[in-house]
Formats: structure tokens, sequence, C-alpha cells
């Protein structure tokens, strides 16, 4: 069950071993509760008095054969002094890595699994995609760390953050690392799993919705289209393609989904013009997905670039190109046309 309380000021009573209880009491205390904590019911059960809540951890004490007689005082205890009692699994010694996919930067686009491993964590190492300003909020209990940015702006290099990883998992916590869109695309994720299968860290792996299918739906253009394109490719534009690829992308007649291409895009374009592909075909760059600035820059492959360097596109883009472009601001035009009737009609 999941309640929403608010526990600010609030008296909770923990009732468990310090090691087990301490990931439940950071939380509380995260949550702005005046948190007391107890080792046992013996100890506990005269100091409830004000308490909103009281929580007791079900660990090793709670296994031992007079705990359903000491729970039985405590709930009694718990009824007198007006306070609601819930029990919550204890932190175990074992540390392990959740590799989590928090999509393309909205809230509300992070899965319910990754919400919950966020909820859970000890420690996150997150970087600028992926949804980061609420994250004190997502992870009440967890040390956030920037591994995208630090001091000097130079970021934590990738064999950095695996090393990382695996330090807080081998200490026992619980390591998320927070990933924008999914951990397996274009994510390195696969690289940060093998360094916790390497040194025997158990790693979850929690798939996110990928910026290359969210972005351009964000910007109202849909990857797929029936009657006008039938399938999409993603492709990372890191590094300019070879005009082997060049032919084999625009010889599949598809929506082509660049990742990390704002950079590349003038040579994307030529290349897949020597190709063969048509001057007028649709090209956008959505930038800044799900953010308040988000910004679509359209136009065709023999005018994209010039239009990009005008409006000065940036990174974090995606790169649409295909017929789906246009299908996409047909949709927006008629949807601002159904927006101005229902305006007038009001
Ligand atoms: N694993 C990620 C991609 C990582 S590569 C995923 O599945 O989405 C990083 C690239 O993703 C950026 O350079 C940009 O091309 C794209 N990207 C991620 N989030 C974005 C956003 N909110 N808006 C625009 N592009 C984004």
């Amino acid at each position: 069950m999941h309640l929403d309380i608010d526990l600010t000021g609030r008296r909770v009573v923990v009732v468990g071993h310090a090691r087990e209880a301490r990931r439940i009491v950071t939380r509380y205390r995260a949550a702005g509760a005046d948190v007391d904590r107890f080792d046992t019911v013996a100890s506990a059960v005269d100091e409830l008095d004000g308490a909103t809540l009281v929580v007791r951890v079900d660990g090793a004490a709670a296994a031992l054969p007079q705990a359903p007689v000491q729970d039985g005082v405590l709930r009694q205890r718990c009824r007198d002094a007006g306070a609601l009692l819930t029990r919550e699994p204890a932190a175990s010694d074992n540390g392990h890595v959740s590799l989590v996919g928090g999509g393309p930067g909205a809230r509300g686009l992070l899965t319910l699994d990754a919400a919950a491993a966020l909820r859970d964590a000890d420690v996150v190492l997150y970087d600028r995609l992926g949804p980061t300003e609420s994250l004190a909020e997502l992870a009440p209990s967890a040390e956030l760390v920037d591994v995208g940015k630090l001091p000097g702006h130079h970021r934590v290099p990738q064999a950095g953050i695996n090393a990382l990883l695996v330090q807080h998992a081998l200490a026992g916590r619980h390591a998320v690392r927070l990933k924008g869109g999914d951990p397996f695309v274009f994510g390195r994720g696969s690289e940060e799993l093998a360094a916790c299968l390497e040194a025997r860290v158990p790693c979850t792996v929690l798939p996110g919705i990928s910026s290359s299918i969210a972005v351009p739906a964000a910007a109202g253009i849909p990857v797929t289209h029936r009657g006008v394109s039938h399938l999409f490719t993603v492709v990372s534009g890191h590094a300019p393609l070879t005009d082997d690829e060049h032919l084999h992308l625009a010889g599949l007649g598809g929506t082509i989904v660049v990742l990390m291409g704002v950079s590349t895009l003038p040579q994307l374009v030529a290349g897949l013009g020597r190709a063969g592909m048509h001057p007028d075909m649709p090209v956008a760059v959505v930038e800044r997905g799900y953010s308040a600035s988000q910004r679509t820059t359209s136009g065709t492959l023999s005018t994209i670039v010039t239009a990009a360097g005008a409006a000065r596109c940036q990174s974090p883009a995606v790169l649409v190109i295909g017929e789906v472009v246009r299908v996409g601001l047909q949709l927006q035009g008629s949807a601002a046309h159904l927006a101005r009737l229902t305006e007038s009609l009001a």
C-alpha cells in the first residue's frame, strides 16, 4: 500500500536494529518526520506518546520466537497511543545495483519500477539526461552524485562510474545508476552491467522510455505511420557514418532517427544526398524534449543545415529524417485548427 501522509514535524517511532533500520530512519527523516529508533519492542512500548506512526522493522528480531507476543503488545500500545502501525522489510547487508532507464526527462515518463528503485536507493549516480529535477524528492534517502559534471566540469570517465557502482554495492548499499532514456540504447549500460557481473555484484536492469521514440513524439512526429513508413532505424551520430552506411540507410526508405547527431548533421545530410535521398525529404531537429525550452526546427535535406545553423540548434537533440515529419506537421496543423475551432465555439 502506498499512503500519502504529510509527516512534516510528526513523531515517527522505528522499532528495529540500527543497521537494519538505517535506510528506513533516513527515509522518514528526509520526509520531515521527527524520528526515534528503539532496538526492541520492549524498549519502545512505553515511548509511543505523541507518535503518529510506528514502524516495525521486519528484520532478524522480528523472526524470534517471542516476536508474535511482542507484536500483540505493540499493536495494543499503538492503539492506546492513537498511532498507526506499519511493518517494513529490513535492509539487507548485501548491496546491489539497479541500472535504471529514466526516460527522456519528464517525471511522468519514469516507469513504476524506476520510481520504486529510486525510492529505495542509498546512492544515485546520475547525469544531465533523465528526470534530474525532482531527484531529491524521488530518492529521499539517497546521496545524489552527478557523474556527468564534477568541479572543473569534467565528467567522471566510464571506468570511474563502473568502479563507483561496484564500490557502493560492495559497501552494502543499493546503488542506482540513473540513465536518460533506456540504459541499453547508446547509454553504455551494458558496460556497467558487465562491470557488476565481473565483481559478482547483483545488478538489475530496468528499461526506460527511449528518447529515440519519445522525443519525436513530444514534437508530434510518429516514427511510423501506416502507408508512410513501416520501419525506423535509430543511429548514433556521435561519429560520421561511412558512405556504405549512408547508402544502406537511404536504401531502406524508412524513418531515420539520429541521437547525438547535431554536430555531424552536415556530414549526414551530405552523405544521404550522395546516396540518392531526395533533397525534399523532410527533416526535423527536436531539441530538449520534455523541457520548458523544447523546440523543433524543421526543413528538408537541402535546407536543414542552414536552418539548424540559423536557429543555433544544440545537443541534446533528436533528428528525424523521413516523410513522417510531414505527417507530424500535418497532425499539428489539424490540432491547431481544432483548437482554434473549439476556441471560436466557446
Ligand atoms: N539512452 C538514451 C540515449 C543516450 S545518448 C535514450 O535511450 O534516450 C544521448 C542522446 O539522446 C542525446 O545526445 C540526444 O540525442 C538524445 N536525448 C536524450 N534525451 C533527450 C531529450 N530530452 N531531448 C532531446 N534529445 C534527447
